[in-house]
């Protein structure tokens, strides 16, 4: 379950069961990153994963390990280069996803920017449960945001971000 095929479905559409899965392999990621070595992932976990330890191949980081020419605009926007500050963050598509997923988000978690989220995140108070959940709705918009990045440069479609956000508020909540 949750391999395969249904990695290019939505998050919504593989069921919440693989949230909390990922929330609790972030969990354990923040005790030990061992612990995560030997978990086997779900996809979008270690999409998250290489997100946290901001590795995931954006444009501009991939520019860094080839003599090739990489076009380095943001397939979203195409207003800018892509790095992870600018995909996942200032990108005004990105920014309008995140203001819709905030309704569901603790007011302390900051989207703002690439470092000033990975501090929130990781200050981040409130009872364990609460916790959990948080960091299941942020690894599910990584991972949607990601996917989406990756399938527009595929197949160059791109949903509105009201629909992208129904699928995943459809699932989470
Ligand atoms: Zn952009």
């Amino acid at each position: 379950m949750g391999h395969g095929h249904e990695e290019r479905h939505f998050m919504g559409q593989t069921g919440a069961w693989e949230i909390f899965e990922t929330a609790g392999l972030i969990t354990k990621l923040h005790q030990s990153t061992a612990v995560w070595a030997r978990i086997v992932t779900p996809r979008h976990a270690s999409t998250t994963w290489f997100f946290m330890h901001q590795k995931l191949p954006v444009k501009c980081r991939m520019a860094r390990f080839t003599t090739q020419g990489i076009k380095l605009k943001c397939e979203l926007c195409g207003e800018a280069e892509e790095d992870m500050n600018h995909l996942f963050f200032k990108c005004k598509w990105a920014r309008e996803y995140w203001q819709v997923i905030h309704r569901w988000l603790s007011s302390s978690i900051d989207t703002n920017s690439m470092d000033i989220f990975l501090h929130s995140i990781r200050k981040l108070k409130g009872s364990r449960g609460m916790r959990m959940i948080a960091y299941a709705i942020i690894a599910a918009v990584i991972y949607q945001i990601w996917r989406i990045r990756n399938e527009k440069i595929i197949s160059h479609h791109q949903l509105p971000v009201q629909t992208q956000c129904k699928h995943t508020k459809d699932h989470i909540i």
